[in-house]
């Protein structure tokens, strides 16, 4: 294994299950979280700290001028943005890192950090994902209907993603990202520390 941790994005329609997906990633497995800041009020159960940091417009404002987010964006009236500083902590300790961010922002971290992996999740169908996005409940119609509206709009940057990955099968799902994590510290650009030690060994012969 490298000794650097793997950076993923993980994005998706807002009710294709990435906030699932990623929660059981986290139990089952020894992965970093990224918690980001907001300007959205906290659903209710969530706690500041632990879903998000939950800031006001002008705390979150200052973030952006301090240069204290790798990225950040708007989304259906907040801004949404990560904080820098832990992430590259946990890379250099060697943990992967997750961060489950829409997809203006996705776009955003691979022209800063052009190593990251970004993974699309998709429910299999359209009006699987209004199913969805209804029986969660948390949101009135008209925020269903601007959700809905914005995965249209998402739908055309798919392409621009590394992986696509369907869920489906919530099990499957988390098996199937999980793999693909595991499968990145084999790529090249990954093993630069291991290739440099193959060298040097090769030199002392
Ligand atoms: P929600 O309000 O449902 O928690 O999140 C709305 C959208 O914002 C989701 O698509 C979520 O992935 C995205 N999001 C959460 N945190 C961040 C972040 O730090 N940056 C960006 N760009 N998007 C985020």
């Amino acid at each position: 294994m490298s000794d650097r941790g793997v950076l993923t994005v993980i994005s998706g329609f807002s009710g294709a299950g990435k906030g699932t997906v990623v929660k059981q990633l986290l139990q089952e497995y020894d992965y970093g979280l990224s918690i980001s800041a907001t300007t959205r009020s906290p659903r209710e159960g969530e706690q500041d700290g632990r879903e998000y940091f939950f800031k006001t417009k002008e705390e979150f404002e200052k973030m952006i001028r301090e240069h204290q987010l790798i990225e950040y964006a708007q989304y259906v009236g907040n801004y949404y943005g990560t904080p820098k500083e832990y992430v590259v902590q946990q890379l250099e300790q060697g943990k992967d890192v997750i961060l489950e961010i829409e997809m203006q922002g996705a776009l955003r971290v691979r022209e800063i950090l052009p190593e990251v992996n970004l993974i699309f999740l998709t429910p299999p169908t359209v009006d699987e994902l209004e199913r969805r996005l209804v029986s969660r409940g948390t949101e009135t119609a008209e925020v269903i209907r601007e959700r809905m509206a914005r995965a249209k709009e998402e739908s055309a940057y798919m392409k621009e993603y590394d992986y696509v990955v369907i869920n489906d099968d919530l099990d499957e799902c988390v098996e199937n990202v999980h793999q693909l994590i595991r499968s990145l510290h084999y790529k090249r650009e990954q093993q630069e520390g291991f290739i440099q030690k193959i060298k040097q060994e090769f030199e002392k012969r």
